[in-house]
């Protein structure tokens, strides 16, 4: 009797874990339809950012950046590039032809911890440090005229808010980062500041967002390339859009008639959404409630995070992983790049998952059911993030009239060839290039979503994936023009 008693125990606290999975998988849910509705959200989003100055949650900011290179560009330029997690230093040479993969020479480093929090003098004097360490270890090259001003891009992986291409002033922080000094500052002028006082003689050429980075390198290889999404430790993305439907900016003139547009869709929000009580309660734990929050759906900062948290609240109501671990209750403890591994361990006992618990948490010997839970928890939350990403890409594609649904010439006529256009849209991020799971769920969603499209308006002639190089992916779409 008393181990009948214990076995119906056991029972009844496995359907109460399976209880929380089927919650969560319900709370989760991204049927096409669902995306859709996506999709048609962040369009109107984009029309209403701009609309006017603050009339929707996506910024959609300018970037004086008018023109993309093309692949005939020729010489030696330096970069920096500070992100979420790291910290890069480039020099790039190009041979004015795009076949040349453009030469570089990178240095590479973790931002530490505690500088993502201190003081702008604190952070930028370590980015003039590692710039002036990397300058000086190139030695007197007679490629470098040492005459002329080294000249520097400047990539930065925040919302600011430029006043010319190479200028503009941090809006605020997203991320990991919370350096209050710094917000309403001229990003440009602190780096410059910091390099002057290093005795470092180099100037602030341009200033741009990471996604246009992305955008521009995209470019270079691909000229078909409209737009650019980032989904590593944070998520956003950029296009090129036509001055004319920039209303909040009237008269805005370039030479191209258009102009590169950082949408900021991190902070993107629609009630569409397929929101958990998780997200509600890693919202409120995080330094910036109630913004970036289809970030916080997406992006590698959180994903490990809120599968943390599923995990805690399955172990609170049994006992199935053993005693509570106190670990369980740490903050980004469990980390997306351990959440990928988990996800891609393909061996029968699930040995990874068992290793990666126990290093980690320090709950050892988790039976295979469990393990094989665990791997469940990850899949609905990474195959959500992907989903939603992939919404959002084709919300872009929408907004611009290539989406292959027609717009004022397709309907149920098929557009003669002559008016098809190819579009290219250009792929960065950890999460993107390695996390493979990832990366199928969006490129599964994004054709799932268009197929339905294609299927109803005959107007998209073809699509595909392929690499623009090794770590950026371009996603491709040949229909008919639209609406220009
Ligand atoms: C920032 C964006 C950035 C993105 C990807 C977000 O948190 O707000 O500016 O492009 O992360 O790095
Ligand atoms: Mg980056």
């Amino acid at each position: 009797a008393i181990l009948v008693g214990r076995r119906v125990r056991s029972r009844r606290k496995w359907s109460r874990v399976v209880g929380v999975l089927k919650e969560l998988e319900e709370a989760c849910e991204s049927s096409v339809g669902r995306l859709r509705q996506v999709v048609d959200a962040m369009a109107v989003e984009m029309h209403a950012g701009l609309a006017s100055e603050g009339g929707s949650k996506l910024k959609m900011l300018l970037t004086f950046v008018d023109t993309l290179p093309n692949g005939s560009e020729k010489g030696t330029y330096y970069a920096l590039d500070l992100g979420g997690t790291n910290f890069r230093v480039l020099r790039v040479q190009l041979g004015g032809q795009r076949s040349d993969i453009p030469k570089h020479d990178v240095k590479r480093q973790p931002i530490p911890q505690n500088l993502m929090t201190s003081t702008s003098r604190d952070l930028f004097d370590f980015i003039a440090s590692s710039l002036q360490k990397f300058v000086e270890s190139e030695g007197t090259s007679s490629e470098l005229s040492p005459v002329r001003r080294r000249e520097l891009g400047f990539t930065f992986s925040f919302p600011v808010k430029q006043t010319s291409v190479s200028s503009g002033i941090l809006i605020k922080w997203t991320k990991a980062f919370a350096i209050e000094d710094m917000v309403g500052r001229d990003v440009a002028d602190c780096l410059q500041q910091a390099m002057t006082n290093r005795g470092l003689d180099m100037r602030v050429a341009a200033l741009v967002n990471d996604t246009v980075g992305t955008l521009a390198l995209g470019h270079y290889h691909d000229v078909d390339t409209v737009a650019a999404v980032i989904i590593g430790t944070g998520t956003n993305a950029c296009y090129l859009e036509r001055t004319d439907a920039i209303i909040k900016c009237q008269g805005l003139l370039t030479t191209s008639g258009g102009m590169v547009v950082n949408m900021e869709w991190g902070n993107f929000w629609s009630s569409h959404l397929p929101r958990t009580s998780y997200d509600i309660d890693l919202d409120a734990d995080s330094p910036n409630p109630n913004d970036q929050g289809f970030e916080k759906m997406i992006s590698g900062m959180y994903l490990g995070d809120i599968v943390r948290r599923v995990i805690l609240r399955m172990s609170q109501e049994s006992d199935i992983f053993g005693p509570v671990s106190s670990n369980l209750s740490t903050r980004f403890i469990f980390k997306t790049p351990d959440m990928s591994k988990i996800h891609e361990d393909e061996s029968p006992d699930l040995r990874e998952v068992a290793r990666i618990w126990k290093d980690i948490l320090e709950i050892p010997d988790v039976p295979l059911k469990v393990r094989k839970l665990i791997v469940k928890v990850c899949d609905v939350v990474t195959r959500r993030a992907a989903r939603l990403a992939a919404a959002g890409i084709v919300g872009i594609l929408k907004k611009i009239g290539r989406d292959g649904s027609g717009g004022i010439t397709g309907g149920r006529m098929r557009v003669s060839d002559s008016k098809m256009r190819r579009t290219v849209v250009a792929i960065e991020g950890s999460l993107y290039t390695s996390y493979s799971a990832f990366r199928e769920y969006l490129n599964e969603a994004v054709d799932e979503i268009l197929g339905e499209d294609i299927a109803r308006h005959k107007a998209v002639k073809k699509k595909g994936w392929y690499p623009l190089r090794p770590g950026i992916q371009g996603f491709f779409i040949t229909c008919d023009g639209g609406r220009e």
